[in-house]
């Protein structure tokens, strides 16, 4: 810890890093923050703390923080420091111009995880109302989106099933393409230390993660497949489930709906779900398959069943059949009678602070808040009636459509809120074709982050130091974000936006953030009784919170699914279009480090730990000696899309074919070699299976 002195007083807030939300307090002394310490009853952590939320905090005061509004004609011209006035003004007349020339839907915007719930939906509202579109995206276009549509579909809302806690009544856990040792340091120790009083662990990943080996926790059995193989995988536990008939009929019977379980059925158990062959694909020998099927489906039990609960990531997420693998969990938690209870369920664990937030709160382009279909009319109608206005009722762009119609010509405006698409999205040369092709693009954000070197106006954002409104992380819980301090450049970023609408010519006004929580509850029934007096009593809520259930809901699904019934879906396995040729032999996979966090923007700019500086390759002996790398080489990686340099690292984590890297650095460019590929429900990019080359190089 950073002993500045002793604090003279303290305030409550939620960490701004990952999805397990954990509570802080802020210790203040002479209005400097002088330590964050994990607040003991914080109902996400208990007192726990990671690395990050507890000594990476120091980037809010970071000398790169832009605190003046900037604007410039032209990209390559020099920033220029103006008022918020002239800022805005200037922004909302380019913004303006373009749709006076290209039309309406010319214009849209990204809102951010990052930011707070209030904050991303008057993000939207804005796009919706002072732009008339509904060219509104969020992040997690990029990272969870298969988890919206995949738990949809089956279960009938977007969003996990569990509280944390609940993984402490588990007997089996299911970990798929999630490192939380790693991502979500707190939960993945909650994880340990259930594992340590005796549950048992199943690990379906590429790698071998910290679970796989560490001591007293150490999985079970670890299936380490070839990246692009998650449906084939799941299929294939789904089969021996029902051709073992280890599946509880009682439940189904209940519980999901007769037809669509028989078409299910019929598919399942056709021979090509087998393990056997799942295994030409998968690369996993059956007989792993076999125990792993069995273990989870009894959850461990001889004589009763015990609880299996699933757990799962990006890995999971982030391919072209993203989508089809979330259904396809939510089809084995179903097939064996996990969900509706502590100790079970279908958990994503969600990567930034506030992804479900940002997903809720309705930045999609197809959907209100509370994923409510624009295309609907009564639900357009309630919020037309509040707003005052048509809403527009086609949806609008996703941001992989809004960098193709930018390099078409026909898309020219661009809002960003907290968001580095130029470092964070793949295929870097096409996301920087398009940006350069915009005639209006604001930035919205803390730093010059490397989206800024193609915008027009910059408009500096707060910190979550700066910031009063709430987070919502993986688990649905609603906690708050307290000021610790006034904002650096003077305005609260929700009255950033407001202002933007007012010079677009939608009057959005609001007194505080509260205000805007109390308008999220009267538009959105899943939020119906959720306030920030109420968040403070509790100490948070969970979603859905309304008059059937005031104090929130910790478990979802309890006597039926949010649809209903539950709905098994057919997840037929195919590969993804990125093959492995003798040109690019190998695959690269990428993922997150414990001490660093996405494109590194806050973890890069706080010296008050050890931090890794540099991105590297981790590559298993076998492909490095048949390549003449040894440890610590500079090694050149191609792909179809592009290349870059990196420092290789052998590594036993990797197995043999597969290589592996981080995305935290913006030299390292790990996105200039990942595909446009992306899920075919949702369009979330398939960061995880690139065909490459590796080569010794001289250059760094
Ligand atoms: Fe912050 Fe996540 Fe670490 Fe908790 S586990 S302190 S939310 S980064």
């Amino acid at each position: 810890v950073i002993e500045k002195g002793k604090p003279d007083h303290s305030v409550i807030t939620t960490c701004a890093y990952c999805g397990v939300g954990c509570g802080f307090k802020a210790e203040v002394k002479g209005g400097e923050v002088v330590r964050m310490t994990p607040w003991k009853d914080g109902q996400a952590n208990h007192g726990h703390s990671c690395v990050k939320g507890r000594f990476a905090w120091e980037y809010a005061f970071h000398a790169d923080r832009i605190t003046k509004p900037m604007i410039r004609e032209k990209i390559t011209d020099p920033w220029k420091a103006v008022s918020w006035d002239e800022a805005i003004a200037y922004g909302a007349k380019r913004l303006k111009d373009v749709q006076e020339k290209y039309g309406r839907k010319s214009i849209g915007g990204i809102s951010s995880s990052r930011c707070t719930n209030e904050e991303v939906y008057v993000v939207q509202k804005l796009v919706r109302t002072g732009f008339g579109n509904n060219n509104i995206d969020t992040c997690a276009r990029v990272c969870h989106s298969p988890t919206g549509y995949g738990l949809n579909q089956t279960f009938g809302t977007s969003a996990g099933t569990q509280t944390f806690d609940s993984v402490m009544d588990a007997d089996v856990i299911l970990v798929i393409g999630a490192n939380p040792t790693e991502a979500h340091p707190v939960f993945g120790s909650q994880m340990k230390r259930r594992l340590r009083q005796g549950a048992r662990l199943i690990v379906i990943d590429p790698r071998v993660i910290d679970l796989v080996k560490t001591p007293h926790v150490a999985a079970e059995l670890h299936l380490p497949l070839k990246p692009g193989t998650n449906v084939a995988m799941i299929n294939a536990l789904a089969h021996v489930i029902l051709t073992e008939g280890l599946e509880d009929k009682a439940y189904i019977k209940e519980r999901c709906e007769d037809q669509a379980f028989a078409d299910w059925c019929a598919f399942i158990r056709d021979e090509k779900n087998s393990p056997e062959m799942a295994e030409q694909y998968t690369r996993v020998v059956a007989a792993d398959v076999r125990a792993a099927a069995r273990l989870y489906a009894t959850g461990g039990g001889l004589d009763h069943k015990g609880n299996s609960a699933i757990y799962y990531g990006l890995g999971v997420t982030e391919h072209s059949q993203g989508s089809t693998a979330v259904m396809g969990l939510a089809n084995l938690a179903m097939l064996t009678g996990n969900v509706g209870f502590s100790g079970v369920g279908v958990n994503p664990l969600r990567g930034q602070n506030n992804v479900q937030g940002s997903c809720d709160m309705g930045s999609f382009p197809h959907e209100l808040p509370g994923y409510r279909p624009v295309g609907d009319e009564a639900v357009r109608g309630s919020f037309e009636k509040d707003w005052g206005l048509k809403l527009d009722p086609e949806p609008g762009l996703r941001i992989p459509g809004m960098f193709d119609e930018a390099v078409a010509g026909q898309y020219r405006g661009m809002y960003i809120q907290g968001e580095d698409v130029a470092q964070s999205d793949p295929n870097t040369a096409h996301v920087e074709a398009a940006l350069r092709n915009l005639d209006c693009l604001i930035v919205q954000d803390l730093f010059l982050n490397e989206t800024a070197r193609f915008a027009h106006v910059f408009l500096p954002g707060t910190s979550f130091l700066e910031k009063d409104g709430t987070f919502t992380n993986a688990e649905r819980r609603i906690s708050m974000v307290n000021k610790v301090l006034e904002p650096v450049a003077g305005l609260d970023e929700w009255e950033i936006t407001c202002r933007l609408s007012r010079a677009m010519g939608y009057d959005m006004h609001y007194d505080t953030s509260a205000e805007i929580m109390d308008e999220i509850a009267r538009l959105t029934p899943t939020f119906a009784g959720v306030s920030f007096d109420k968040i403070k009593r509790q100490g948070s809520v969970q979603w859905p919170c309304n008059a059937d259930a005031p104090d929130g809901t910790p478990i979802m699904h309890v006597d039926h699914f949010v649809r209903g019934k539950g709905h098994f879906v057919i997840t037929e396995f195919v590969p993804t279009e990125e093959k492995v040729t003798r040109r690019f032999p190998l695959i690269l996979t990428t993922g997150r480090i414990l001490s660093q966090y996405n494109v590194g923007a806050q973890t890069r700019r706080t010296e008050n730990n050890i931090w890794h500086e540099e991105d590297v390759l981790e590559i298993h002996q076998q492909d490095a000696d048949d390549r003449g790398i040894r440890d610590g080489d500079w090694v050149n990686i191609t792909s179809r899309m592009g290349e870059t340099t990196l420092k290789a690292r052998i590594s036993d984590r990797m197995q043999p074919g597969v290589i592996f890297t981080t995305f935290h650095m913006p030299k390292s460019g790990a996105n200039v070699v990942t595909t446009d590929n992306a899920d075919w429900a949702t369009d979330c990019p398939e960061y995880k299976v690139t065909a490459v080359e590796v080569r010794l190089t001289n250059h760094q």
